[in-house]
């Protein structure tokens, strides 16, 4: 078994680990099956912590119902003074939680390949410092074998849906897969305008009879619509319309969910009960607010800058090559890791998950004049986008707000209004 990574990601992504600690202090680290038992026995863990609790039973982790513990601030109990991890330091790399070993890897096994994609909540990986991708080829096949149950045959893996009830064979998923790809990572027009291309793409798509397309015909007929929509928004003038006020609450709601602040799922979890239902009400409310065009905006970080909502709709300027750039590979490593669709989403369809990640941009966008206001700046750089897309790919994804019935029903709402949205948010 040999893990995918797409050419892309390996053209235009780096990663080498900066010891920062921050996925330590921030992620909830899920447990697979074992692990605790494993971690337990290594030695007297109390009298290198100086705590008891080594775990928790939480939800959050899907099969085993157990993760590390967290101290009140969200730091992993493992954690060193120094910054370093104590498993690691005493028992090395292969003794630490396969999450811990994995990050800030991500793998996918969609349409017959386990593909790799990687977190931008990594520092490393947002700034592209580090090794070329290639050099860490044989590490994460290594990690791979372990993620993969003997017998599971890697070929069979099935492909997410298209749309609602329109299946895709692993050829047209890869297809598709790569038309999106060509789109995004086309110089020919900026980034804002290649989510419209994008957006206008998946418009097509939800209009054919795919039922009567043949697969010979179904590369053909993307590379139609892929070229032919370019032309199209070359021409087209960019009009700055308000939201409706619906699609602003809409939307709202989504800048809320993918604004959550890293640290936010373990220290929920850290909380009594009667905290957390009034964290839970808390959250209610600022969500609601979020939804506005005016009031003030709620401290949904705590380091948010003290401002009126309305600040935030206007213009802040064009965005710079170096922001489009990382927007671009961001996008770019979702696609091709297929961290957009499927099981690593939601079990999201193609063409849901490419809207949700455009959604995800528009955030992005908003989420740059946020950043931006905090340092009393009306113009954006690269430092916003940074923030950004750090925010929001902690979120996308594992969020489980995100993946409930409501956030369905928001993209189904928000799909017509997708292009007020970008020229609104992107530009
Ligand atoms: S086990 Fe080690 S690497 Fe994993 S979160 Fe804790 S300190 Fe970090």
């Amino acid at each position: 078994m040999k893990v995918d990574i797409h050419p892309e990601i390996i053209v235009q992504s780096r990663y080498g680990c900066l010891q920062c600690a921050k996925g330590c202090r921030s992620f909830m680290v899920g447990l697979r099956e074992g692990e605790a038992e494993h971690i337990e026995k290594l030695q007297d863990w109390k009298s290198v912590l100086g705590v008891d609790g080594l775990f928790i039973r939480t939800s959050m982790a899907h099969k085993t119902k157990t993760a590390l513990a967290k101290h009140e601030d969200g730091r992993c109990v493992f954690l060193g003074q120094d910054n370093l991890c104590e498993i690691h330091r005493h028992h090395g790399l292969q003794a630490k939680p396969f999450a811990c070993q994995l990050y800030p890897f991500v793998l996918s096994p969609v349409g017959g390949k386990i593909r790799v994609g990687l977190r931008f909540d990594c520092p490393a990986v947002c700034k592209n410092e580090g090794r070329v991708l290639s050099d860490h080829y044989k590490g994460v096949n290594d990690l791979a074998k372990h993620l993969i149950p003997s017998g599971y045959k890697v070929e069979k893996a099935p492909c997410p849906d298209l749309k609602s009830g329109v299946k895709l064979s692993s050829q047209r998923f890869e297809a598709f897969n790569e038309s999106l790809m060509k789109i995004v990572s086309s110089n020919a027009v900026p980034l804002w305008q290649r989510l419209q291309w994008m957006r206008k793409f998946l418009e097509h798509i939800d209009q054919v009879k795919w039922k009567n397309v043949g697969d010979e015909d179904f590369a053909e007929l993307l590379n139609l619509l892929e070229g032919g929509l370019l032309a199209e928004i070359v021409q087209q003038q960019q009009k700055r319309h308000q939201p409706t006020v619906r699609a602003r609450k809409m939307i709202g709601q989504i800048f809320f969910l993918l604004s959550q602040p890293p640290q936010h799922q373990a220290l929920m979890n850290n909380q009594g009960y009667f905290k957390r239902i009034a964290s839970r009400l808390d959250q209610a409310k600022q969500m609601k607010l979020m939804g506005n065009f005016n009031g003030p905006l709620p401290k949904v970080q705590p380091d948010w800058p003290v401002c009126d909502l309305q600040a935030l709709e206007k213009s802040f300027g064009s965005i710079t090559k170096e922001m489009d750039e990382l927007l671009t590979r961001y996008m770019i490593c979702r696609i091709g890791g297929v961290n957009y669709c499927g099981p690593n989403f939601y079990q999201y369809s193609v063409v849901n998950g490419t809207r949700s990640l455009i959604l995800g941009l528009v955030t992005a966008g908003w989420l740059m004049r946020v950043h931006a206001l905090k340092s009393n700046r009306d113009s954006l750089n690269i430092d916003d986008t940074v923030y950004a897309i750090m925010t929001i790919d902690g979120n996308m994804g594992y969020s489980k707000a995100l993946g409930m019935g409501a956030a369905k029903l928001r993209l189904d709402y928000l799909r017509g209004h997708l292009e007020t949205l970008i020229n609104w948010y992107c530009t």
